[in-house]
């Protein structure tokens, strides 16, 4: 065991602070990875908070993060795919069962007993994992993942997970050219789907309601921008999606995106409000219309879109920030304030 700089917020109601935790000496299978730069996911937010309580209750102190890239300082004595001085990334898993049906085809995300990156019981120290707002991190090597080296290591960090979040399900409900896609949400997640779906050729159309991000959106990618408290704006699109991506945090009128769905048409959600949201049967049975939800990807996935955000040059736009002003970044995410994601550098944690 050795300490490592890290924040954490010790209740749902106080700050994040510095503090120091303890992680493993890398064992055999391990890679020990400084991290250089950690995304700031809504989810960080939402289990900082407890909000999620009803299904994974925090444990504190809480360290987030599961938008990791850093480089590898050590190895074990069995890895072979890295070494140290290697560029590496973690994303919201660190460990699963291995042997249910899911881990062999290679949905680590659906295995009963997969192991998160944080707030997850840790099999090696006790306790529960802590995530990447901190200075080192040690996984297993099958849950390490390569990082394209043309991409830059602030802006690749959020693709591990707002990138395969998305980029699993346009890929599942078979989205590519032709196909008429929505993106509602332009936050982190929303901002790397209009990215994605736009690289997989689809046309594209961003929901918002913030009319200030119209113009960013077009840069993303998106061909077609609605701001969705404008009903009529909405109302043109009626019936004519094939999919539709809703990475929304907060409760919101799904009803009024079901209802753009054409004939057999899929909305997934990969949002994760607190509270239940409402469905309308009649937004639902008038089109056959599917309802459907993914969470983030298995290991080859990810690894299969972060080659696909290489061969794209694909990355979030970040705003760069150091661990200090984490607080602040988490107001200002409930404001959705942030073009598009808040990644710590994490060099901020040494200087203190
Ligand atoms: P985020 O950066 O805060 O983005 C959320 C966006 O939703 C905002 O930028 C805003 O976009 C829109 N929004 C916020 N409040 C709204 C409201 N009251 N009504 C309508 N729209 C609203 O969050 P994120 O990190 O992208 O995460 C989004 C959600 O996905 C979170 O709930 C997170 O926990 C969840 N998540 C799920 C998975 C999974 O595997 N399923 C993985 C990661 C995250 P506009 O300004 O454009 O309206
Ligand atoms: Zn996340």
């Amino acid at each position: 065991m050795y300490k490592t700089k890290a924040y954490a917020a010790p209740s749902a109601t106080a700050p994040l602070a510095a503090t120091t935790i303890s992680r493993r000496e890398p064992t055999n299978r391990d890679v020990q990875i400084e991290i250089l730069f950690c995304g700031i996911c809504h989810s960080d937010l939402h289990s900082v908070r407890n909000e999620w309580s009803e299904f994974m209750a925090t444990t504190y102190p809480i360290v987030p993060g599961h938008e990791i890239l850093g480089r590898v300082t050590k190895v074990g004595a069995a890895v072979t795919r890295f070494k140290p001085g290697d560029r590496a990334a973690v994303g919201c898993l660190v460990d699963s069962d291995r042997t249910c049906p899911q881990c062999k085809a290679g949905l680590e995300n659906f295995c009963p007993n997969l192991t998160l990156t944080f707030n997850s019981p840790d099999k090696h120290l006790g306790g529960v994992t802590y995530g990447g707002y901190a200075d080192s991190i040690v996984v297993d090597e099958r849950f390490v993942l390569r990082v394209p080296a043309n991409l830059d290591p602030a802006g690749a960090a959020p693709l591990l997970c707002a990138g395969i979040t998305t980029y699993s399900p346009l890929r599942h409900w078979g989205v590519t050219t032709g196909k008429k896609v929505g993106i509602v949400g332009l936050g982190g997640l929303g901002h790397m789907g209009v990215k994605i779906a736009h690289a997989l050729g689809a046309h594209v159309v961003a929901f918002t309601t913030s009319p200030g991000k119209k113009e960013d959106a077009l840069r993303l990618g998106a061909d077609e921008v609605v701001v969705s408290r404008n009903a009529d704006e909405m109302k043109k699109h009626n019936g004519s999606f094939d999919f539709i991506l809703d990475a929304v945090s907060a409760n919101h009128d799904i009803n009024a995106y079901l209802s753009l769905l054409a004939i057999d048409g899929n909305l997934t959600l990969v949002g994760a409000p607190a509270k239940p949201l409402g469905v309308s049967a009649f937004a639902l049975i008038m089109g056959r219309r599917c309802l459907s939800g993914s969470n983030i990807g298995g290991l080859p996935e990810t690894q299969e879109m972060l080659d696909f955000c290489g061969a794209h040059n694909i990355t979030a736009d970040v705003e760069v920030i150091p661990i200090q002003k984490v607080n602040e970044a988490y107001e200002r995410l409930l404001k959705a304030d942030v073009k598009y994601r808040f990644a710590i550098d994490m060099a901020s944690l040494k200087a203190k």
